[in-house]
């Protein structure tokens, strides 16, 4: 067997090999050797205690190792553990340190860990076992109850991929799992193990945790001194990964004085269950979630999404911040509600930058949108804007709002590009936008006197959804030209900017008559440029976003004529 240990890419046995580095004061499980490993262990008395007393060793190991198994107790004190459970797990345990220390090539390399070869399991484990006093039930094999959803001989359904035998596995992956139990926490009810890219970040979350079981084991003893340990994060759905990432990070950012996160960390959880039903997924936290964190903790924001997280536990775990934050979705609890305050505007921005893909300047228009429309609001009605949800429920407000849109475009206090940045597309034949623009606009208005961070450093990248529809910067175009020509801008103030309603009350009878206009002079206007430009699957004209979109860059091209006639000419 190699001197040092190695890292196997098993997540089981990887977690008892963190905590194992932790206990051995080393910073990687790379400086392990054997004996600092036999240093940690001891005679495993102190294993064997700390194991008694969490409750994750039992959801790891199940109830039948030599440490939980009743029969091992006095009848009609099955619940505590006994001497006989103690002598025969640390026999157990110790076995498989003594087959570390002499392994021989005799046998096949370990199917877990690949590199060391395993060992004879009934020779060291039944022995042992017999001599605790426990009846001989024959050969012994390797199944669930040593390694996690490694499958049974005795059941079918669990005993994949070892269906023809039991697994191989060596002394060393045999014995790193029962460090697992100090490295556990809940995560919607099932264990979580860390598995990270640079490994570091798994190891020190991994270590934060044995770090805090083990002063919860030193100073919480109960009447009998064995009073046993809850898992971290019972009962707290997702919250609790957030608070312990962040935790982590606060540590990396003042003990450590760490400035960045490296470019590129993936960082996996394994959920899992080892008891009645065997289960096991991965959920990748992107780098993005941990940039995220990152700089929520970096920019003083961690009380504040503390906060926000608080009380989320109410939440389907699909809507929960953590969910939202992997999936790049948005988080209910960022805006103000009857019930809740929302996010401070850092954060508000921080997430709507990082997490949704934001621009600070699309989030500025929404700002500036917010304060124009209380500016010209009266008390009253500014009371009534203020409301959590106001714009979001009141359809006549958005209306109100868009005319606002179009008035702060023909002074130049709004332009297309700012709208098209608030409110992306959703869906281009025809155009549809995405409605989240006026919850954020909704926010500024709970927020008038917020500040918009930049958090991008300029390296946003403007998706195509966020930019004009080309065929209306083209319709809009030509059509201005051929107006001003004919009748001049004076009068296409009046009639198409000012009084455009008035001047034509059906607009998308006014968009057909433009387009058959452009189609005498101009290819790609045919019949099937304009299904796919105004009709909807149905065949039924979807003109209301267009006909705004439209508007919008023709008031912005009389602004740009009044401001350079010459140039707009
Ligand atoms: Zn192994």
């Amino acid at each position: 067997m190699s001197k040092n240990i190695q890292l196997t890419g098993n997540p089981f046995v990887d977690t008892g090999l963190y905590v194992l580095s932790y206990k051995a004061k080393v910073d990687d499980p790379e400086q392990l050797t054997l004996k600092k490993i036999r240093a940690v262990y001891g005679d495993g008395s102190e294993l064997a205690k700390v194991n008694a007393r969490l409750k994750s060793f039992t959801m790891v190991f199940g109830p039948n190792n030599p440490l939980s198994q009743s029969s091992f107790r006095p009848k009609g004190n099955q619940k505590i553990i006994s001497e006989k459970n103690i002598k025969a797990y640390t026999g157990v345990i110790s076995s498989f340190l003594h087959e570390m220390e002499q392994s021989s090539p005799n046998y096949p390399l370990c199917e877990i860990c690949g590199y060391e070869h395993s060992l004879n399991f009934d020779a060291a484990v039944r022995p042992v076992l017999m001599a605790a006093g426990a009846k001989d039930r024959g050969s012994k094999q390797v199944g669930r109850d040593w390694i996690p959803l490694t499958g049974s001989l005795g059941n079918d359904a669990q005993s994949l991929p070892s269906a023809s035998r039991a697994i191989s596995v060596c002394a060393k992956c045999l014995f790193a799992v029962h460090y697992m139990p100090l490295g556990m926490m809940l995560f919607d009810k099932k264990l979580v193990c860390f598995q990270s890219n640079p490994s570091r970040i798994a190891i020190e979350l991994t270590a934060e945790l044995a770090s805090e079981y083990l002063e919860i084991l030193r100073t919480k003893k109960g009447k009998s001194g064995g009073e046993k340990i809850e898992t971290k994060g019972k009962g707290d759905k997702t919250t609790v990964i957030v608070k312990h990432l962040l935790s982590w990070i606060e540590k990396r950012q003042t003990v450590m004085k760490e400035e960045d996160l490296p470019d590129s960390v993936t960082l996996y959880v394994w959920l899992f269950e080892n008891q009645k039903i065997g289960d096991c997924q991965i959920v990748e936290i992107p780098s993005d979630t941990l940039q995220f964190l990152w700089q929520a903790r970096k920019c003083g924001y961690k009380d504040d999404l503390l906060s926000i997280l608080a009380g989320e536990g109410k939440l389907p775990v699909d809507a929960q911040l953590f969910s939202c934050i992997r999936q790049s979705r948005d988080y209910l609890r960022l805006y103000p509600s009857k019930t809740i305050m929302g996010a401070s505007p850092g954060l508000f921005a921080l997430y709507h930058q990082l997490i949704l893909n934001e621009s600070a300047q699309a989030l500025k228009g929404a700002l500036s949108l917010a304060q124009a429309r209380l500016k010209e609001a009266t008390p009253k009605e500014q009371k009534n804007l203020k409301k959590a949800r106001m714009l979001e429920e009141n359809p006549d407000e958005r209306k109100r709002f868009k005319k606002l849109m179009l008035d702060l475009v023909k002074d130049g206090r709004f332009n297309p590009a700012d709208y098209h940045l608030l409110f992306p597309a959703s869906h281009f034949h025809p155009i549809k936008v995405e409605f989240r623009g006026w919850k954020t606009i909704g926010y500024y208005l709970s927020h008038p006197d917020a500040e918009v961070t930049d958090f991008s450093e300029g390296s946003q990248q403007i998706g195509e959804n966020m930019k004009p529809h080309p065929k209306i910067k083209q319709i809009t175009k030509l059509y201005f030209d051929d107006y001003l020509a004919r009748k001049g801008i004076e009068h296409f103030q009046k009639h198409v900017v000012d009084g455009f309603n008035r001047t034509y009350p059906n607009g998308l009878q006014w968009l057909r008559g433009v387009y058959l206009n452009l189609a005498k002079e101009h290819p790609g206007f045919t019949l099937e440029d304009w299904d796919e430009f105004v009709q909807d699957e149905n065949g039924q004209p979807q003109a209301s976003e267009l006909l705004f979109q439209m508007r919008l860059e023709l008031t912005n091209l009389y602004h740009e004529c009044i401001q350079n006639p010459i140039e707009s000419k």
